[in-house]
């Protein structure tokens, strides 16, 4: 089994597959197939009692209470944005630090946007979670528990959880394990049950994540946050371009694209002055010229401290028509719930508020 991970002396079971549960599973005493079921509890029905169980004998599930855990995040706080179509979670961790994922309705869609690292190791300069800094990983299971966490609240209603896109906080390609661990979990009848053309992945264009994701042959949709047409401009405000420049993060996108047989997002953050005129836009156009995908183009939203100007309307417009002419499809995200602090790129936590030690 692989290394099922401790809480004192519990096994935490979050973030596994059924698989990895057998050998704890029968070392109970239980039937090996008791780990699928056992797993179905945990992700599909999103049970985080071992007494809901029924299909397991009452001895097994004391036993199993007493041995084992299953992670449930807190709700430290929910706001919701003036739209009544957008709700910021912010969850608490185990070790009390804090992350944030936002809701978003829209038609009969339902999209979580969830967080994959506390904090960000990047640095871009337009970003909020950037200036919180790395402070760690999420295990599989705290990616999978904001979804599991608000597809119960919106079951309870009634309602359900459509799609998943890893846009949160944080750099997924920089916690790779865990974050395809979690999307292989969300995306298994047993796990989530969320089709993987309803889940996509956001990266800073991190090159070799890319095309590790590509060999992993999962079909996970994939949105490359582009930002600039030009090295010159990319490397001032995306570090990342010093080490793998737009023609690099453009041959890996091909390749990504060429194995999973999907169109490529492309977001582009729209600075006023900086990279939101129409020479921009046709450059942006020429570059993606011949790859399947879509724009989307993101009017960058207000962060604390942050010298930046959001387009006024009409540089938007003429930015849209432009790719739009030149026949990309172009949508405009005008990020919800900014009142709130809960659009692209506002996702922040006070770094004494990130380390808090939980209460309870
Ligand atoms: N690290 C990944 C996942 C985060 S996605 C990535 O970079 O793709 C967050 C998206 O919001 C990215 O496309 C990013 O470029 C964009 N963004 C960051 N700050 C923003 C801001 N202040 N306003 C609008 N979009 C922003």
């Amino acid at each position: 089994m692989a290394d099922v991970s401790q809480s004192g002396n519990r096994v935490e079971l979050k973030g596994f597959f059924p698989g990895e549960l057998e050998g704890f599973v029968t070392s109970l005493g239980l039937e090996p197939y008791r780990a699928r079921q056992i797993a179905a509890w945990i992700y599909n029905r999103g049970s985080i009692d071992f007494a809901e169980m029924t299909d397991l004998a009452k001895g097994v599930r004391t036993k199993l209470a007493r041995r084992a855990s299953i992670l449930s995040l807190k709700v430290a706080a929910r706001s919701g944005a003036d739209d009544g179509e957008t709700v910021k979670y912010l969850f608490e961790l185990p070790d009390g630090r804090r992350v944030e994922s936002v809701l978003m309705r829209d038609g009969r869609r339902r999209t979580l946007c969830v967080s994959s690292q506390v904090g960000c190791p990047l640095d871009c300069t337009f970003c909020a979670t950037g200036r919180m800094g790395l402070l760690r990983n999420l295990s599989a299971g705290e990616i999978l528990d904001q979804l599991i966490y608000v597809r119960r609240e919106l079951r309870a209603r009634g309602d359900d959880l459509t799609n998943v896109v890893m846009m949160g906080m944080g750099e997924p390609l920089l916690n790779y394990g865990n974050v395809v661990r979690a999307i292989r979990l969300m995306n298994l009848d047993y796990g989530l049950a969320i089709g993987i053309r309803r889940i996509t992945l956001s990266t800073v264009g991190y090159v070799p994540g890319i095309l590790r994701l590509a060999r992993e042959g999962l079909k996970v949709g994939l949105a490359v946050s582009l930002n600039a047409a030009d090295d010159a401009l990319r490397s001032r405000i995306m570090s990342i371009n010093r080490r793998w420049p737009i023609h690099e993060l453009l041959e890996a996108v091909r390749a990504y694209r060429q194995r999973i047989d999907r169109r490529v997002t492309f977001e582009y953050v729209l600075l006023h002055g900086l990279n939101d005129s129409m020479e921009d836009a046709r450059r942006l156009a020429a570059l993606v010229r011949g790859i399947p995908c879509k724009v989307n183009v993101i009017p960058w939203n207000p962060v604390e401290d942050v010298a930046f100007v959001r387009p006024p309307r009409e540089a938007v417009d003429r930015f849209v028509d432009v790719l739009r002419n030149a026949h990309l499809t172009t949508t405009v995200r005008y990020s919800r719930g900014v009142d709130i602090a809960a659009g692209c790129g506002q996702l922040y936590i006070r770094p004494d508020a990130a380390a808090t030690a939980s209460v309870v």
